[in-house]
Order: C-alpha cells, then structure tokens, then sequence
C-alpha cells in the first residue's frame, strides 16, 4: 500500500504573507547570521521595521516568490522574522488560526480544515 503523505498547505497558499503588514523589533535584523536581511526591510518606527512590500494598501512581501494559491516559496526562509516562524497554518497544531483563515479568503482560498493535516 502507497503511503500517500499531504503537502504542507502553505506550500500552495502564501496568503498570510500577502496580506498582512509583516513587522517585527528592529533588532532581528541586526548582524547575526541568521538575521533578517535589512536591505529587505523598511523601519516603519523607532522600534519597529517591516518586511519591504507589506506595509502598503495591497501588501505583498518581497521575500514572497510564486504565485499565491498555486505555489509559493519565502526566499529568505532560514532568515525569516519570528511573526513569521511562529504564524501557524490553521489546524498545524490541532486549533484554527482566524488569521489564516482571513487570509485564504482574502485570496478566494477555502480555510483550511482539520482534515488538511490528517
Ligand atoms: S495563510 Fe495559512 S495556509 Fe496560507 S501560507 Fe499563511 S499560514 Fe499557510
Ligand atoms: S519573510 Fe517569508 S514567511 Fe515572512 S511574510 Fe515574507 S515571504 Fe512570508
């Protein structure tokens, strides 16, 4: 018998990086290897800088590559800010994400179910 394994949904998806202004203490983008790249970044105030391309009216961060619904990769996946490691695809770890959730609909995505990561 085939062990059939599911894709990981936002391998299709990317809505949430296309959706939300992605900000995060400026210090993540300071010098260490794994440090956001700052040329990627705009410091939106004095504590705060964002992903360059979400802090505007249609938000689509820089570091997103693909195309949103279809297939979609974060170029700078190792170096990505901690909002963005810690942002859970709805039903990842069992409970929805209604940030996800308004995302994909935003995207004219169905919200994910239970079922997308059984
Ligand atoms: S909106 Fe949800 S499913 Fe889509 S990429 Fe973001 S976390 Fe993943
Ligand atoms: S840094 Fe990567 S994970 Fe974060 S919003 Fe941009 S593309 Fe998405």
């Amino acid at each position: 018998m085939i062990n059939l394994v599911k894709p990981h949904p936002c391998l299709s998806c990317g809505a949430c990086c296309a959706f939300f202004r992605v900000s995060f203490h400026w210090s993540e983008t300071n010098a260490e290897s794994h440090a956001v790249p700052i040329a990627l970044t705009t410091q939106i105030n004095p504590y705060m800088n964002a992903m360059n391309g979400t802090d505007q009216a249609k938000p689509s961060c820089v570091a997103l590559k693909g195309i949103v619904g279809e297939s979609t990769l974060c170029s700078i996946y190792e170096q990505r800010p901690d909002c963005c490691r810690t942002f859970m695809a709805s039903f990842e770890d069992g409970t929805r994400n209604e940030s996800c959730d308004k995302a994909r609909l935003s995207k004219g995505l169905t919200e994910l179910q239970r079922s997308d990561f059984l």
